[in-house]
């Protein structure tokens, strides 16, 4: 019966979102991660149709024509584009959800610089995807759990999560946030510094993929034991035609010093505000790092460094507020069986 259950039983299609500013992803119960796609939709211009959504649509950015729009519905960590985003969050839960009679509850993970309006659109384009229920997690939350943090414990929990648009900061005890911080600089901040320094150093005009490929490739924040260079093409900006040009560690790391030095502000100032007893758990823990940001080279090292303390990289930065939001559906059910008998208690005690 166990196993039975198990495989067929109460919220076995049930699902987990992590609606992120550059890349949602979607893990099934049961399954693990079955979907991880950029945040991106193309969308036809005149009739407003949706063209492509994820890696497609990803693709189009900077290279679509006049009547198709690529758009990133959460650029900055806000719902910039309502019907986008309920379109998109609708496209991936149908792509997973292939028994149109099983109707799932749903977790989506979203930045916390969200509405309540836009939280209540969320959850009603998950029900409109065809959930039974929707429920909103704290994405500090869900990535501590996602890291295997101690979040229920009496002790103090610290994790920063640098995404695309946003950087949140939390402390957490005892199952709740107890002080956090979310600024609207993430990943993207860095690529537009690597597109600003190429326009204003080589006079070089590049798009925000060939930023975003220059920083994965040479991007770091602290000094390398070996500092390297990549070649990048563009338009230059002088003579209007293509150029390729070399750049080198050195000078993108100055480059992305503006918005690295303002994520550690932003964790500086988180423990600056933390009570003492469970700033003292953090000075003995350390700081968990998650989100693709954190990957930049030298983050943890930087982080070490600045706040005097250990800083440890999550295992899987990319995918952990999806696996943290994925944990918390087996919580619901926890706490949907523990509803169910007290109120078999309470109609048993009514009949006494
Ligand atoms: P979100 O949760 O906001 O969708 P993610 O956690 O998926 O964001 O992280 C996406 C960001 O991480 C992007 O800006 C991407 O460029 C950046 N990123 C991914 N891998 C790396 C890496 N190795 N070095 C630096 N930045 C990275
Ligand atoms: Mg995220």
């Amino acid at each position: 019966m166990g196993i039975f259950s198990k495989l067929t039983g109460f919220g076995g299609r049930d699902m987990a979102v992590d609606l992120g500013t550059a890349n949602t992803l979607v893990y099934v119960r049961g399954r693990g991660i079955v979907l991880s796609e950029p945040s991106v939709v193309a969308v036809d211009t005149q009739t407003g149709d949706v063209h492509a959504v994820g890696v497609e649509a990803k693709r189009m950015l900077g290279r679509t024509p006049g009547s198709i729009r690529a758009i990133r519905p959460l650029k900055d960590g806000v719902i910039a584009d309502f019907d986008v985003t309920e379109e998109m969050l609708r496209h991936f839960i149908q792509r997973v959800h292939q028994n149109r009679f099983a109707h799932p509850r749903v977790v989506v993970c979203v930045p916390s610089g969200v509405t309540g309006v836009e939280k209540r659109a969320v959850e009603e384009a998950c029900l409109s995807a065809g959930a039974r229920q929707a429920y909103l997690i704290e994405e500090p939350m869900a990535a501590a759990i996602g890291a295997g943090l101690p979040v229920a414990d009496p002790t103090g929990s610290m994790i920063l999560d640098v995404g695309g648009g946003t950087s949140e900061v939390a402390v957490i005890s005892l199952g709740g946030i107890v002080v956090s911080e979310s600024i609207r600089i993430g990943g993207d901040e860095m690529d537009e510094a690597v597109v600003a320094h190429c326009k204003h150093e080589h006079k070089l005009a590049i798009g925000q993929q060939t930023a975003e490929e220059v920083k994965l490739e040479i991007g770091s924040a602290i000094n390398l034991p070996e500092e390297i260079t990549t070649e990048i093409r563009g338009r230059d900006l002088v003579s209007g035609l293509p150029n390729t040009i070399l750049l080198t560690s050195t000078e993108i790391r100055a480059a992305l010093e503006e918005p690295v030095s303002q994520i550690v502000a932003a964790v500086k100032d988180t423990l600056d505000r933390t009570p003492p007893e469970l700033a003292g758990d953090v000075m003995d823990r350390g700081i968990t790092l998650a989100g693709g940001g954190a990957l930049l080279q030298g983050m943890d090292e930087r982080m070490r460094q600045e706040c005097q303390m250990p800083c440890q990289l999550t295992e899987s930065p990319l995918t952990c507020v999806a696996v943290g939001s994925g944990r918390s559906l087996e919580e619901f059910e926890v706490i949907h069986r523990m509803n169910r008998n007290t109120t078999r208690r309470r109609t048993l005690g009514a009949q006494v």
